[in-house]
This record gives C-alpha cells, sequence and structure tokens, in this order.
C-alpha cells in the first residue's frame, strides 16, 4: 500500500529534478514547492489528456451491435463488438441481423502463448487506518479489477481474527461448529500479495491472463507475482499508478516542508 522509492523516481525524473531534490535536501523555498506541485498537476492533466485522446483517435465504430435487430443479442448495454473486428456468421436469407453475434476476433499481439492477455488494476487495503505508522490491521481485503471493463475480475479476504476461536481460547475450551472467517496468521502487510497472487492463480478461470499490472509503488505484490505464478508471471509488467505516485511526492514535499517550517520556528524560539 506504500508508494516508494521506483514510482518517485519516474516522476523526479521527468520533473525539474535538480530544484526538488536540492529543495528537499537544502533550502526548500515555498515558491519553489509551489513550482513543483503545479508541475506535477499540469504534468497529471496533460497525461490525462493524452489518455483522453488517443481513445478518441482510437475509438472504433459499433454501429451494428446497436442496430435495433441485434441489441437483444448483448448480453451487457455497453459491451459492443467493433464493426471492423466483429464475428460476422452467415447470413440467413430474410432475417434481418442473423449475421451479427456479440463476439469479436482478437489481434494475436494481444495474446500470450495463445491465451489473451488483458491489463488489470490491482489494490488492497487493511480494516484501519495504517500507512506509515501501524501494519497490524486484522483483516484485509485486495482486489483485481479490469482496466478496460472495470470489472471486479479477483475480490479476497483475510482475517487474523474470529471472534468464536478467540473466546473459545480465552475460557480454554474448544471452540463449538461454526463457520470460522480466520483465514491468516502471517503479518498484516502480506495480506495484499497473497490475495492478488491468489487472483493471478485463478486468471485461468476468466479464460485470460494478467500481463500488465496497475499499481501502486509497493513492489513486493510484484515480486510476489513474479515469484510464485508458473509460466507467465515472471512477463507480467508493471505499469506506475499516477494517482498514488502524485500522492506520494506531494506527501513528500508537503512533510519536508512542515520539518523545515518546525526547525524554523524553533531556532526563532
Ligand atoms: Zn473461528
Amino acid at each position: 500500500m506504500s508508494c516508494r522509492s521506483s514510482a518517485l523516481v519516474d516522476i523526479l525524473e521527468e520533473t525539474d529534478t535538480s530544484r526538488l531534490r536540492g529543495g528537499i535536501e537544502s533550502d526548500l523555498s515555498l515558491s519553489c514547492v509551489i513550482h513543483i506541485i503545479l508541475k506535477l498537476v499540469l504534468t497529471y492533466i496533460s497525461r490525462k489528456d493524452m489518455t483522453r485522446k488517443f481513445k478518441k483517435d482510437h475509438l472504433k465504430e459499433t454501429k451494428t451491435a446497436s442496430m435495433t435487430e441485434n441489441t437483444g443479442k448483448n448480453k451487457y448495454k455497453n459491451v459492443f463488438p467493433y464493426d471492423e473486428t466483429r464475428v460476422i456468421l452467415d447470413l440467413q436469407p430474410g432475417k434481418a441481423g442473423s449475421d451479427y453475434i456479440n463476439a469479436s476476433f482478437i489481434n494475436f499481439s494481444l495474446l500470450f502463448l495463445g491465451v489473451p492477455s488483458v491489463t488489470v488494476i490491482c489494490d488492497g487495503g487493511w480494516s484501519k487506518r495504517s500507512h506509515k505508522h501501524s501494519y497490524n490491521a486484522l483483516g484485509g481485503v485486495g482486489v483485481i479489477i479490469g482496466a478496460e471493463t472495470k470489472k471486479n475480475l479477483h475480490l479476497g479476504v483475510r482475517n487474523k481474527y474470529c471472534y468464536i476461536c478467540n473466546r473459545a481460547s480465552n475460557l480454554k475450551v474448544d471452540a463449538k461448529e461454526h463457520e470460522c472467517f480466520k483465514n491468516w496468521d502471517k503479518s498484516s502487510q502480506a495480506m495484499e500479495a497473497d490475495i492478488i497472487v491468489e487472483g493471478f492463480l485463478k486468471a485461468n478461470e476468466h479464460g485470460v491472463r494478467y500481463m500488465h499490472l496497475i499499481g501502486d509503488g509497493d513492489s513486493s505484490v510484484y515480486a510476489q507475482i513474479m515469484q510464485n505464478v508458473p509460466v507467465w508471471g515472471k512477463y507480467v509488467k508493471k505499469i506506475e499508478c499516477s494517482n498514488h505516485v502524485c500522492k506520494c511526492v506531494c506527501a513528500l514535499i508537503l512533510r519536508n516542508l512542515l520539518m523545515k517550517t518546525q526547525s524554523t520556528k524553533a531556532r526563532e524560539n
């Protein structure tokens, strides 16, 4: 859950590095901080614009899927095959739309070892706020979401505590038969990586592989995937989440500014 060095270094290298590093380490003036924050915000907005432009330029038509005779064949209201890549069935005379099915041919470049490859967004969270101070939450959750479809592909929960088991333990008796949700006895920090790896191992259930992963700067999840997902895990590519990078850099700048302000006040007193 923490944004660490790799993401930060990428942004620093795109930014005015000498001013930022110099500012943090020695003479961090307010105007320098404002300049850097503005530059980060502008970089973020520019990336968003590029994404929007890319989608606009590459938006393909889906007119056939929207025709009256075909709308009933679409399982979802917002998932249509592109006209240029849709699967075309043999047209039956007198039956309008008989050549339509909600299916597309997949470009070979989107396959990995013959299995469709998709980009996913992964993140986790704990049952209590613990970022940068205490990593001892009793429960954690992790999710994998398809970057294109925005649909949930995997959801996992890890619990270190069960009320019934705990009560029985305190009373030194056997716990009565119950549905126990305790499924974790390792560290709270390891919950996220375990859930995400579990989801990657189940990718075949969806008939796909998650070859591109968008996530925060926590490298342990990525390392666990490369280590524990057989055959294709070591080929997964990590994409840094821009939201986490901005959050991390801004927090670093503000923390250093606060420290400098406090030390200046201390000297004045
Ligand atoms: Zn239990």
